[in-house]
């Protein structure tokens, strides 16, 4: 009977302490790295040196914008003036 018990909680408590000493990895890594900061289009979290602070509107709110989105933006804003070049 105790072998089996044995069997069972070994792995399980190997898994855990796994499970443990990697989150408390990624804590101790994840700190010392910029702040994380939400892209204001996609809500997706980016590191501050990888966004554009842009201060928006009368009440110098401050958004953030991933490259993606401004990448993004810009391709629709060269679609549209495309076409209206085009229909000229
Ligand atoms: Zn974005």
């Amino acid at each position: 009977m105790f072998f089996i018990f044995c069997i069972f909680i070994l792995p399980i408590t190997i898994l855990l302490i796994l499970l443990l000493s990697t989150r408390q990895k990624a804590n101790n890594e994840s700190q010392p790295t910029d702040p994380m900061e939400v892209c204001a289009l996609c809500q997706k979290d980016f590191p501050m040196n990888q966004l554009i602070e842009k201060e928006i509107g009368t009440y110098g709110r401050v958004y953030c914008f991933c490259g993606e989105c401004i990448e993004k933006l810009y391709n629709e804003l060269k679609g549209q003036t495309d076409i209206k070049q085009e229909n000229k």
